[in-house]
């Protein structure tokens, strides 16, 4: 495809949950003959696979030698953030317009709502990027006009919201109901939602058909760009230009041991076991999840980080050959494994996406942030898994999760579930590929990027 005049910068927080769709995002708009370039901290810049279509240049958070881990707190690293990574984006700004690549367009995660000030002070169209659902944010939104309590009252519940279904408390992102100390990062989503209107356009990491009764009812409010799954083309039988390379991975991965392991199990009886990428689960859960998973049978995945290695002394040793731990794999290579039956999953977006894109039942075991939520959706409007129902102690017990597998891999519900991912999958698919709403709307932007900023 010929190369169009265009360079759109991607700001990515420094996260593995913001990297992989944004990263993806600058795929997309380079497969329509854009120049694209992600930018993001030299700490985590290693980590992304080169891919000859995409630019991929430092800015700095002030922590260049350690990242996050240095900072003293969440808000001295957003502050930290915003200072420094304004003057470096403006400088690399500024070098890419001096040698002939100007920038036309800066596309920013939403935990970074400052770029949208370097945006407008350099006069280049902005993009704020969604890394939630649609529906989360809309929450969020209406939380922050005042539409609500905020931490919500129990008396208000369910809360109801245009476009979504009843929410009761345990439903809610934890941000709304339980106010913690991680609140600086819905500030920093709160900032980019009073500067709607100075941003040119809002993408969200989902697809229409996938939230279409949300889309709908924010139309008139502030409308949503819909431009996912941004999965990796691969893994949605496509091939896009230049969508070679996996993408990013902050950690080793164990990938290769993991897909010989997964060779020697039959097809569709493999449980898969992940947290993500910042889940810090408890002792207790994590002791209730292994022997959950040897009650139930079956060969299990399970990738647990170095740090959260909680695992009972005894366990490895008596489930043998039945169940692989590992730190880390490539996500989506394992679950396109054709022995992978279900999903266990602390329901992050991108996992809930990436399960829903390439049609694998979910159970949900839930931590914070918008997990519940989307687990909320995964059982009730999607009906693609069930949700683990925690004790009083807030765990979900050996007990509970063996009923969860059960149910999704062989109960009642089984089959209307598995019918359902396969439903998503396809739909998720038909969204990318060529005319699809998802697609269309990135044509659409680039478009509009062509005719350029007055
Ligand atoms: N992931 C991965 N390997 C793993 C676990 C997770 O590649 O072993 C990826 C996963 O595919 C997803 C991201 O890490 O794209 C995690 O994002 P998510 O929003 O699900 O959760 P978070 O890490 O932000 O809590």
């Amino acid at each position: 495809m010929a190369k169009l005049k265009c360079h759109v910068i991607i700001v990515a927080y420094p996260a593995q949950g913001h990297i992989n769709p944004l990263l993806q995002f600058a795929k997309r708009l380079a497969s329509k003959g854009l120049k694209a370039t992600l930018a993001t901290t030299p700490y985590t810049i290693n980590s992304i696979q080169a891919s000859p279509a995409v630019g991929i240049e430092p800015i700095s958070d002030g922590f260049d030698e350690g990242g996050f881990n240095q900072a003293s707190s969440v808000e001295a690293y957003l502050e930290s953030f915003k200072t420094t990574g304004s003057r470096t984006l403006t400088e690399l700004i500024l070098k890419f317009n001096a040698t002939g690549f100007p920038i036309s367009c800066i596309v920013y995660d939403s935990l970074l709502t400052w770029v949208l000030d370097v945006a407008t002070r350099l006069r280049v169209y902005s993009a704020l990027f969604l890394t939630n659902s649609a529906s989360v944010c809309s929450m969020y939104w209406h939380f922050d006009k005042g539409v609500l309590d905020f931490p919500v009252k129990k008396e208000t519940l369910p809360v109801s919201f245009p476009g979504l279904p009843p929410l009761g408390f345990f439903d809610l992102p934890s941000f709304l109901a339980f106010p913690t100390n991680h609140s600086a990062y819905l500030d920093a989503v709160f900032d980019g939602f009073h500067c709607l209107d100075e941003t040119d356009w809002v993408f969200c990491n989902s697809f229409e058909d996938l939230e279409i009764e949300l889309v709908k009812a924010m139309n008139g409010l502030w409308p949503v760009v819909m431009v996912g799954p941004m999965v990796p083309s691969a893994y949605l039988d496509q091939q896009i230009d230049g969508d070679t390379a996996y993408g990013a991975s902050l950690w080793e991965t164990e990938t290769d041991q993991c897909l010989k392991w997964l060779d020697t199990k039959p097809s569709q009886s493999v449980i898969y076991v992940s947290f993500g990428s910042m889940a810090n689960i408890s002792a207790k859960q994590v002791e209730e999840m292994a022997w959950g998973l040897k009650a139930s049978n079956r060969p299990f995945l399970w990738v647990i980080k170095e740090s959260e290695n909680k695992l009972p002394v005894d366990f490895l040793d008596s489930v043998g050959e039945i169940g692989l731990v590992v730190s880390w794999c490539n996500q989506l290579e394992v679950l396109t494994h054709q022995a992978i039956r279900c999903f266990v999953s602390h329901c992050g977006w991108n996992s809930t996406l990436e399960a829903l894109s390439v049609g694998v039942p979910m159970v949900c075991v839930t931590q914070w942030s918008d997990q519940p939520t989307n687990a909320k959706f995964v059982e009730d409007v999607w009906k693609v898994g069930v949700r683990g129902k925690k004790d009083e102690e807030g765990i979900i017990t050996r007990e509970e999760l063996e009923k969860c597998l059960k149910e999704v891999m062989g109960g009642e519900r089984n089959r209307e579930i598995k019918t359902n991912a396969y439903k998503w999958r396809d739909a998720a698919k038909k969204a990318v590929s060529m005319g699809g709403s998802s697609d269309t709307n990135i044509n659409q932007f680039v478009s509009k990027l062509l005719i350029g900023k007055e």
